[in-house]
């Protein structure tokens, strides 16, 4: 099989399957329309896009990664995994997902009822906002808030009422970072830490614990990125020989101003994680 895919590559995607505001089917078109040639569509704890999003690819001529962004935690903080071609179908990758999966409906409707203290606001107009059983996230509760006149956009919802320092917030239950680098890696996906060095890094000692578990690499170019957080992060890839990727983070046209393209991944970069993955195969144009 063909290892080198076509660039330029935006690996991290996502669509009404999670917190995106888009079918994958228009999130293809927006990705084709920016000029992408290789895109991985990425949802939160979820595999369910994947069909769509590999027959838009087919028809428009686009490469696609088969990914999932899945949801850890350390010490109570929220860390993001993203599995670059895993098997969908390894019991532990399914177990730690469905389990994710649900946690976030019964947090999402704590968060609601809170809100509802002080706002108009139902754990229906929340639901009203989700396509389907696509994964739960604040996102869904900010678009419940914006239909309800409340706020004007995610931002503003994200900024005060859904803020994790704010009176309204719950957190979700989510698998240690290390369960969730071997459970991909068992899948035979690659893993690469999304947006590594925003506001609180993991400590270089779990850092070094999850390379001996397997992880493949940080997504280095990512606008949540702050440059001393990068240039840290860099001497862990150089030491072990990481991968590096950089991706948007596309939410749609209105979930976020992360735009198709705005960061890509090098053509080498994208080739190492296709030879590295047994899980799964990339749909090539
Ligand atoms: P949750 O997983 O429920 O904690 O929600 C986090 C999700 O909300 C992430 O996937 C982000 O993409 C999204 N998000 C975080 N901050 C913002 C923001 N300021 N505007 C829009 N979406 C956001
Ligand atoms: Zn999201
Ligand atoms: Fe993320
Ligand atoms: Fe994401």
């Amino acid at each position: 099989m063909r290892h080198d895919l076509p660039a330029p590559a935006d690996l991290h995607l996502h669509s009404t399957f999670s917190d995106g505001t888009e079918s994958p089917a228009e999130v293809v078109a927006r990705a084709a329309e920016a000029g992408l040639a290789t895109i991985a569509l990425t949802d939160h704890d979820t595999v369910a896009g994947w069909d769509e999003a590999a027959a838009a690819c087919r028809t428009a001529g686009l490469a696609l990664l088969p990914g999932i962004e899945v949801s850890a935690k350390h010490r109570g903080r929220s860390v993001h995994v993203l599995a670059y071609l895993p098997d969908p179908t390894a019991p532990a990758l399914q177990r730690l997902m469905a389990r994710v999966r649900d946690d976030r409906v019964g947090r999402a409707e704590r968060i609601a009822r809170n809100i509802a203290r002080d706002f108009p606001l139902t754990w229906n107009d929340v639901l009203a906002q989700r396509t389907g059983d696509a994964t739960v996230g604040r996102p869904h509760i900010a678009d419940a808030l914006i239909a309800a006149g409340v706020v004007e956009s995610r931002e503003e919802a994200f900024a005060a009422i859904l803020h994790p320092a704010g009176p309204y917030y719950v957190g979700h239950d989510a698998p240690d970072p290390g369960e969730v680098v071997r459970a991909i890696a068992a899948a035979g996906g690659v893993s690469v830490i999304a947006h590594p060095a925003g506001r609180g890094m993991l400590p270089d000692d779990v850092i070094r614990a999850l390379i001996a578990d397997g992880l493949g690499g940080f997504e280095l170019d990512h606008r949540e990125n702050t440059a001393s957080g990068v240039a840290h992060l860099r001497g862990f890839v150089d030491a072990h020989g990481l991968i590096v990727t950089g991706s948007s983070d596309y939410h749609g046209l209105t979930g976020k101003p992360n735009r198709p393209g705005e960061n890509t991944t090098a053509p080498a970069m994208v080739e190492r994680i296709v030879c590295a993955a047994s899980g799964a195969d990339p749909i090539l144009p």
